[in-house]
């Protein structure tokens, strides 16, 4: 099959043949169809992330349709389902995070296009137990950045309990996905994006955010929640001026340039700061349940799987516009 490889980071990726997997036990073969482009996958790229499995297809955002089946899987898919496979693949299910419901935080586990194979290929493998059916009105193209964008945001996006005043800093592909659903749910939204970006704040005013403007203002009113999804430590202490009494920070992605120091009176009064790993299962449950009757929409543009070095390259630019999503093998009419 053929496959884009990544055989160390800071090089290109090399479109190769390699041998077909084959599934084990629990697992599936998956023909991909789509797989959309992640911040992540630019992080492992450009050696941000630590030990990726080498050499490493790449792509957590894989939408495919069931192939061969091995033993043991239950009813739940049969070949020629569609399937969404995401970034959590594998936990062990025995350690104290797995069974208290944060198998996000599991000492073990695989992650999909990072410590085990992903969608950048013709086939993939998944454990069938981390997979997922995919709501119906989506296509396979428009449907892919769902799967991390839009899944790790909501993640995100629940961190900020029933926040009233929702702030997003950073206005990328995951913030467009969750502003959505956060606009559906009654939330006031004021978006930051980069100094002068005034492209960028109409399109979130014209999204319906009350107020967009640069990280370097402050809203007119105090937020009870922000979500910080651009990788810019800067934007943590920003963002924590900007927060009402017992309002919290959330910093929504894998990777964050340094945090610099700031006073404790920015803390004090019970604001908080998290961070948000992963995914577990739940929120895949809960944000495809979600997704269609919002209905989050996502804005996509097409490469072929050749052409993965191009978009990676056009994403690290910024010159993408909208998520970048490798088409495999033909899409399929639903
Ligand atoms: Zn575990
Ligand atoms: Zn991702």
């Amino acid at each position: 099959m053929r496959a884009m490889v990544l055989d160390q980071p800071k090089q290109p990726l090399q479109l190769r043949d390699v041998p077909k997997p084959k599934p084990d036990r629990g697992q599936m073969l998956v023909r991909v169809s789509t797989c959309a482009v992640c911040r992540t996958d630019l992080h492992i790229v450009d050696a941000e992330l630590p030990d990726p499995k080498l050499p490493l297809i790449l792509g957590h955002q894989i939408v495919g349709r069931v192939e061969e089946i091995g033993e043991g899987i239950k009813a739940q898919f049969k070949v020629g389902d569609r399937v969404g496979i995401p970034w959590l693949g594998w936990t062990d299910g025995e350690c104290a995070y797995c069974r208290s419901g944060r198998e996000n935080l599991c000492d073990n586990a695989r992650f999909t296009g990072y410590t085990i194979d992903g969608g950048y290929a013709e086939f993939t493998i998944a454990d069938a137990r981390y997979c997922f059916h995919l709501p119906e009105r989506y296509d396979d193209v428009e449907v892919a950045p769902l799967l991390c964008a839009g899944l790790i945001g909501y993640r995100s996006y629940r961190k900020t309990g029933d926040a009233r005043r929702l702030g997003i800093y950073g206005f990328g592909n995951a913030a467009r996905l969750i502003a959505q659903i956060a606009l559906y749910e009654g939330r006031e939204l004021f978006v930051f994006t980069r100094t002068g970006d005034k492209a960028t704040q109409q399109a979130a005013k014209e999204l319906g955010a009350v107020w967009a403007g640069g990280s370097d203002e402050m809203p007119p009113e105090r937020l009870d929640a922000a979500i910080i999804f651009a990788s810019v430590g800067a934007l943590v202490p920003a963002a924590l001026r900007a927060l009402a009494e017992g309002g919290i920070v959330v910093c929504g992605g894998i990777h964050m340039s340094d945090i610099p120091s700031f006073p404790y009176a920015d803390l004090w009064e019970e604001r908080v700061i998290t961070s948000v790993a992963n995914l577990t299962r739940r929120d895949g449950d809960e944000f495809f349940e979600i997704a269609p009757r919002v209905p989050v929409r996502t804005q996509t543009e097409t490469f072929p799987l050749e052409e993965a070095n191009t978009a990676l390259d056009r994403f690290r630019a910024g010159k993408l516009k909208r998520t970048a999503v490798l088409v495999v093998n033909a899409v399929a009419n639903q």
